[in-house]
């Protein structure tokens, strides 16, 4: 049996998702003149209660460009030190907008209102860095697929209002959170000034996402995205699979909690294993109780067929997605309970 557990962006088109971007009514998105993309964007920036949103190749360019949107060279942004905007885009804070990142160590990822004001550096004291952007990640990638409480996102909201900071959110699993939560996608909407979404991680879509905001604010988008070189010509078979990801595809995400919690439960009693971090959505992440001991762990379970990531610092990784199914879950639970380390 062959099973992929690196990420939940490994997953294929489901034969209905391939079905919609087989019929799916395309034009050339550059001119604006897409009539699937155009819907999407309607439909999304809707569902989030957001004047207008934007199709984009990737989560990263969306970050990237709600960064540049917000900031000005020289300027500096407010986040936690396991955000992906700084571990995994490549640089491109500094690179794309000469921004610098004052980092917080939250919890999982998640930071809290105190902390952000605390690295608020003074607008009039010019030898420093001016803040203008506070970023959130929701859920978490490297912290573990925790999701915020409304009310600290209410409090850092209200502290960046003070402040006059902007207030991005990196929602690549936002679908996620809402699921394991029950949190509406309008709550969110009120609450950032511009939301990066991705079709591309456990809601099953090839490629894509979007970032919402106001008219403003995607009027300035569109020309960035056009900067970075993410303008696409018939992107309508790709925001076709994007839709049909957001009406077919969501709610199952559930199906992908409940098996990342019946990991965690079976790893946790394994004596090969020190300790399992919370699963909140489908990321587990565990430790060894001999870290030594993980390349060999990761080779063993990959000659049985699993794979999966370490994430640096004795950090292992293992993601769930709707191409996980059950008969798989089964036999990963299988091997765990009776592997020799
Ligand atoms: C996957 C991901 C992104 C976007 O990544 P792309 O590979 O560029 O689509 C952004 N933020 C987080 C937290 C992610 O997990």
């Amino acid at each position: 049996m062959k099973v992929n557990l690196i990420s939940d962006t490994t997953t294929l088109p489901s034969p209905g998702m391939l079905d919609a971007m087989h019929t799916a009514k395309v034009g050339d998105d550059v001119f604006r003149e897409d009539p699937s993309v155009n819907a999407l964007e309607e439909k999304v920036a809707r569902l989030f209660g957001k004047e207008n949103a934007l199709f984009f190749p990737s989560g990263t360019m969306a970050n990237q460009t709600a960064i540049k949107l917000h900031t000005q060279p020289g300027e500096q942004l407010i986040c936690d030190h396991y955000s992906h905007i700084f571990n995994y885009e490549g640089g491109g804070v500094s690179f794309n907008s000469g921004v610098s990142c004052n980092m917080i160590e939250g919890d999982r990822g998640r930071i809290n209102a105190k902390q952000v004001e605390t690295k608020i550096n003074p607008p009039d004291f010019y030898h420093s860095p001016l803040s203008t952007l506070v970023c959130l990640e929701n859920t978490t990638n490297k912290g573990g697929g925790a999701y915020y409480d409304v009310l600290e996102i209410e409090a850092i909201r209200s502290v960046c209002n003070q402040h006059n900071l902007g207030l991005h959110l990196d929602g690549a699993r936002i679908w996620n959170a809402m699921i394991a939560s029950g949190q509406k996608p309008k709550i969110f909407g009120g609450l950032f000034d511009t939301i990066s979404v991705c079709f591309s991680k456990g809601l099953g879509a090839p490629v894509g996402s979007a970032l919402l905001g106001s008219n403003e604010a995607i009027d300035k988008a569109i020309r960035i995205r056009k900067v970075f070189g993410g303008g696409m010509r018939q992107a309508g078979f790709l925001a076709e699979a994007a839709s049909y990801a957001i009406d077919n595809h969501w709610e199952s995400l559930s199906e992908d909690h409940r098996k990342a919690s019946e990991l965690k439960d079976c790893l946790e009693t394994q004596d090969y294993i020190e300790k399992v971090e919370p699963v909140d959505t489908n990321i587990v992440i565990f430790k060894l109780t001999n870290s030594l001991k993980d390349t060999e762990f990761i080779a063993k379970l990959e000659a049985l067929g699993i794979r999966f990531i370490s994430m640096g610092q004795s950090k292992l990784r293992m993601v769930t997605h709707r191409d996980y199914s059950q008969l798989q879950h089964e036999y990963v639970l299988e091997i765990i309970k009776t592997l020799k380390l």
